[in-house]
């Protein structure tokens, strides 16, 4: 029999068998959802960017059809081979302001961390799906640049999604950021508690507990659908640590581009003391223009949003210009 240390270190977590069980294939996925055949003729089977399904999410998607908000987001459609004028590879222009091989300084007093490739669930509108990730082990180089660098006032982990990573490798990044004394604040951006909030289990929270700068989870939530009970629960756990949940979303065609599902979003959101922070107009990136709202639409939208609700959980409409010193406010 094996000693319980070593069991437990060959038991993966449970958020990581619930990972196991994502969708991978189209057709999987399509069968689940009972398409037709009609409707999968309109399908990408073998999509450049792969599809990554939480089945969370996928027990959500209506059945039947292709018109549902959180199908259209993360099934390839054969609408995303259309090339689309002004639609890029690289729509913010990542490359133009890497500072080490895993982090970008784009905006003044904060890094971008570049943890990993890897996400809970592939979005079809991912404005870093060509991003020319560097796949070798370890930070050495970046966090020796953050602490080289006093001006650094906040780090921000994303990726991919850095919650992808294991704890014990997580911990080691935040052992290194606590000797920082410049750095004064730690910040994820992460889908995963959308899909896998199993994820924020004990384990994390205890390392998450020891990281002596502020905490702020910014997750990415784009429709009221996509929560849930055990989502908000979870998070709720990081706010008891003193953590700040906020949440961005990106303005979708045939996912969130009506009143009454942004107010809807925006509503549960600030009912779970989360801060919808940012509604982002869509990065132009190649195969997502099926995707694209008007700003003017977009503006009509948020107008109607700030008449019916109160200011704090309004967001603001932005969008990414390259070379700009902050979001730019449309
Ligand atoms: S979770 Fe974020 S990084 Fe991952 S595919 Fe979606 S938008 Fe891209």
């Amino acid at each position: 029999m094996l000693p319980s240390s070593l069991l437990k270190m060959l038991t993966p977590s449970p958020w990581r068998s619930i990972l196991r069980k994502n969708f991978t294939c189209v057709k999987e996925l399509a069968d689940f959802l009972e398409l037709t055949k009609e409707q999968q003729s309109q399908l990408i089977l073998r999509p450049n960017f792969s599809l990554q399904v939480p089945l969370r999410l996928a027990k959500k998607m209506k059945k039947g059809t292709l018109d549902d908000p959180l199908l259209i987001q993360f099934l390839p459609l054969s609408n995303e081979l259309e090339s689309a004028f002004g639609f890029s590879q690289d729509p913010v222009c990542d490359v133009n302001f890497k500072k080490e091989n895993k982090l970008l300084h784009k905006y003044h007093g904060r890094v971008l961390l570049v943890c990993t490739s890897a996400c809970a669930m592939h979005c079809r509108y991912c404005f870093r799906q060509n991003f020319n990730y560097d796949s070798t082990k370890g930070f050495e180089r970046e966090l020796h640049a953050i602490g080289e660098d006093s001006s650094i006032q906040e780090v921000i982990l994303s990726g991919g999604d850095p919650l992808s990573l294991s704890d014990e490798i997580l911990d080691d990044v935040f052992s290194t950021i606590a000797q920082f004394q410049h750095v004064k604040k730690v910040r994820f951006h992460t889908r995963f508690p959308i899909g896998i909030p199993e994820r924020i289990d004990d384990h994390f929270l205890k390392i998450l507990e020891k990281v002596p700068q502020q905490i702020y989870f910014v997750i990415h939530c784009n429709h009221p659908k996509e929560l849930d009970r055990d989502i908000f629960d979870s998070l709720k756990k990081i706010q008891a640590l003193g953590g700040i949940i906020l949440n961005q979303a990106v303005l979708l065609k045939g996912v969130n581009d009506r009143i009454e599902t942004l107010k809807e979003l925006a509503e549960k959101l600030s009912n779970h003391g989360i801060i919808f922070y940012y509604l982002h107009q869509l990065d132009r990136v190649k195969g997502a223009a099926h995707f694209e709202v008007s700003e003017e639409t977009g503006k009509k939208l948020v107008a109607e949003l700030a008449k019916l609700l109160p200011g704090y959980a309004v967001p603001k409409y932005v969008r990414e210009i390259p070379g700009e010193p902050n979001k730019t406010l449309i």
